[in-house]
């Protein structure tokens, strides 16, 4: 979970759930400063995201047409219940490069 990195309060899943779908700068429920997803959690969640979108093609599974699109929809729901987890948090916007 990530901790704030002004006061220090780690959040709870709920509160990371809450913060995480404002992309761009994230507002601590504690003490209300705006911190930014730090490079390291960009580039977490983006392959997160990228895998749970690809994981029907990438599985070593053999999966026939029909499944698919179930398990495109498992892997997003999958991904997106374990962002939280993989967000860190900075006081400045660090570049991606
Ligand atoms: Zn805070």
């Amino acid at each position: 979970m990530p901790t704030c990195p002004y006061c220090c309060t780690t959040w709870s899943y709920k509160e990371t759930w809450k913060a995480m779908w404002s992309f761009h700068k994230l507002k601590c429920p504690h003490c209300g400063e705006k911190s930014f997803h730090s490079r390291k959690s960009r580039l977490k969640t983006g392959s997160a995201s990228m895998y749970g979108a690809l994981f029907p093609l990438v599985s070593i599974i053999p999966v026939t047409l029909l499944l698919t699109g179930p398990l495109f929809f498992l892997g997003v729901v999958v991904v997106f219940a374990y962002m939280p987890k993989l967000i860190e948090l900075s006081r400045e916007e660090e570049p991606l490069i």
